[in-house]
């Protein structure tokens, strides 16, 4: 992306065994915490992400957004009941775990950020909050911004309930939901940002359903608990 460089990981090429095969890369779903060291010592050096420790967040379905000073100050930091993270700092990787909720990156003239936008997360705003604070600590108006939506569970395999069905038809309109009971999350957070003023060409998305693809994918909607963690990871080179 313009000013940042992002990945969103795969499955393969880790350490750990079933249920977590094999690049596990969350530390809160039972898997030994060694492994997801080398796990994720692995991505670092494999993708030559910056040497400090990633800074991450305790991730809660909210819709707070975390503000990442430094390397010196914040590497290694895990911070408490936050779904978005935004740094202006070079050289500071962001990481956020998924299992089928989407992946955000956001990448605007002098700051980078993440969000975890699960239902709950899309439906309370963390991606306009995450766009609200690149504006209010950075200065970076939303059509400034460039947005990665990456691999999640895809409208193909997303059945929701009826209520909650109709709560996301009646508050984002019915291209968010392809038939009756699903819901396609990554169309729901591409309106959120539309209205909020990112520019349609400015959002790219992955189109890859993270429930359907197990050969590339964790996807806690088809393996259920444990499963492992995908990381996304940004940072302003
Ligand atoms: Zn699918």
């Amino acid at each position: 992306m313009p000013g940042a460089v992002a990945y969103f990981t795969s499955r393969r090429g880790g350490v750990s065994p079933p249920p977590w095969e094999s690049l596990n890369l969350g530390l809160h779903v039972q898997d030994d915490p060694e492994r997801v060291r080398i796990n994720r010592e692995r991505v670092t050096a494999g993708l030559g992400l910056p040497p400090n420790p990633w800074v991450t967040a305790e991730q809660v379905h909210g819709a707070r957004v975390g503000v990442v000073d430094g390397a010196e100050s914040d590497g290694g930091r895990v911070l408490p009941a936050t779904d978005a993270l935004i740094t202006a700092a070079r050289g500071v990787t962001l990481a956020l775990f998924f299992a089928d909720c989407v992946p955000l990156f956001f990448a605007g003239p002098g700051a980078v950020g993440l969000a975890h936008a699960g239902w709950r997360g899309t439906l309370s705003g963390i991606a306009v909050s995450t766009l609200e604070a690149l504006r209010q600590r950075f200065g970076i108006e939303p059509s400034e911004v460039w947005v990665g939506i990456g691999p999640a569970i895809g409208p193909c395999c997303y059945e929701v309930s009826e209520e909650l069905w109709n709560e996301f038809n009646r508050r984002l309109g019915t291209g968010v939901s392809p038939g009756p009971r699903y819901l396609d999350l990554a169309a729901a957070n591409r309106e959120l940002l539309l209205r909020a003023g990112v520019a349609p060409d400015r959002i790219v998305e992955a189109r890859l359903c993270t429930r359907c693809r197990a050969d590339l994918f964790f996807s806690h909607r088809r393996a259920g608990f444990p499963t492992g963690r995908m990381a996304a990871l940004i940072y302003r080179p």
